[in-house]
């Protein structure tokens, strides 16, 4: 049974490398699915969020929207195309110690933080032209 799981969680991280693109665990899915035509949905969400507690990979919850996973897991930040939903990563500066500037925290213990952008992707500019 441990073997099998392994085998599965090892199916599922090696599909989050390989579309790199902050995929959905529908996205995953397709892709373990095609190679191993028996597995079903429920394993591949399970892994998903077994991998993401290990820190193997990082869960982005995306408010309203499908949780995306990321083959990523240092502290970046994202943008999110408000056509198609996409996720991409930003490049700047992890601003380290934000959760210091906060004024008046309620007695809050922050673990940390997640800024995403929002606008309209390149490919989505180009549909529109
Ligand atoms: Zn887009
Ligand atoms: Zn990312």
């Amino acid at each position: 049974m441990i073997k099998r799981n392994t085998i599965q969680r090892a199916m599922v991280l090696d599909a989050v490398n390989k579309l790199k693109c902050h995929a959905t665990a529908d996205e995953v899915y397709q892709i373990v699915v095609n190679e191993h035509p028996n597995i079903s949905k429920g394993t591949v969400y399970r892994n998903l969020n077994q991998l993401a507690e290990m820190g193997e990979i990082r869960k982005i919850e995306v408010p309203g929207n499908a949780d995306r996973f990321d083959h990523r897991c240092h502290d970046h930040y994202h943008a999110r195309c408000l056509k198609c939903g996409k996720v991409f990563d930003v490049e700047m500066d992890y601003i380290k110690d934000l959760e210091k500037q906060i004024k008046d925290a309620h007695g809050f213990q922050f673990s940390g933080h997640d800024l995403m952008f929002k606008g309209i992707c390149p490919d989505c500019q180009k549909k529109e032209k």
